[in-house]
């Protein structure tokens, strides 16, 4: 029944909406903005001052934001507790592995069957280059970075134009033919063993081209390519 009610929508409902009607460019536009995907203001590392003089502090949440609060405030002398109420730390970060079980919100259980050393990510998946504070903890915690990504694309599907700011991407395609269209190009098709090498700048798209069974492609990136010829020997073995 129709009503004079207000209505609120909520950020997302808008955040949605923009994306759904005009696309992701315009939505990334829109969240910046809102100063939801701003450059960093980063300007090195943070530094705590002050006396704590036994101070303690409970942190709720072991989410990047909860362990980095620790990681400053413990370095700064105040006996830090996290309290998180799930039984795992990372919050949003987090990875399921062979064997993991998950029930979602709304009852289904997920069991995980995938071989040993495999994982997924079911959270974020890049830290963007701009993300200084992040890959400053990176550096200081000898967090490695090494991002490859199995993308499995439902039939028929077709991706939005994109392009990145630094990472240059290899594609290779594992599973069915999949069409790139690099730029003002013509469209290749590849199937399995394909390899496509694209530059950060040029827009890209990528499409299924069965109607009927998923495709399967692995994209590599890296910022300053490949690190060179600094294979080393090991014992007295001559180089080869
Ligand atoms: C699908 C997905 C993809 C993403 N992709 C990217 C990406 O590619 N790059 C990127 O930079 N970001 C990405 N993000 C965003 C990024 O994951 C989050 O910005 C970041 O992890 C948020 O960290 P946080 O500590 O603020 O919150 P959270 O990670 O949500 O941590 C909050 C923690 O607090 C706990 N908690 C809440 N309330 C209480 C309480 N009362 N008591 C105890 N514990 C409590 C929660 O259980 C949780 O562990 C993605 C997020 C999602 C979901």
């Amino acid at each position: 029944m129709p009503t004079d009610e207000p209505t609120a929508t909520s950020r997302r409902d808008l955040l949605k909406l923009i994306g759904l009607t005009a696309g992701s460019a315009a939505l990334y536009q829109a969240m910046t903005s809102l100063g939801y995907a701003a450059e960093s203001g980063y300007k090195g590392p943070i530094k705590l001052e002050g006396d704590p003089k036994g101070a303690s502090v409970l942190i709720l949440g072991a989410g990047l934001a909860g362990m980095v609060a620790a990681l400053e405030l413990r370095q700064a002398g105040y006996k830090v507790k996290v309290l998180e109420f799930n039984n795992r730390a990372g919050g949003r970060n987090w990875s399921l592995r062979g064997g993991d079980t998950y029930t979602e919100l709304g009852g289904a259980t997920q069991h995980c069957r995938f071989d040993a050393g495999l994982y997924v990510n079911p959270g974020p998946w890049r830290i963007p280059h701009h993300h200084q504070h992040l890959l400053h903890y990176c550096r200081e915690l000898d967090v490695k970075a090494f991002g490859v990504n199995a993308v499995v694309m439902p039939p028929g599907y077709a991706s939005g134009p994109h392009y990145h700011e630094r990472q240059e991407e290899l594609y290779l395609v594992h599973r069915g033919e999949i069409e790139f269209t690099f730029g003002d190009k013509d469209a290749v098709v590849l199937g399995p063993g394909g390899l496509a090498r694209v530059d950060p700048a040029t827009v890209r798209r990528v499409r299924n081209t069965s109607d009927s069974e998923e495709a399967v492609y692995l994209c590599v990136g890296g910022a300053g390519g490949y690190v060179g010829r600094d294979g080393r020997t090991v014992g007295e073995e001559a180089p080869r």
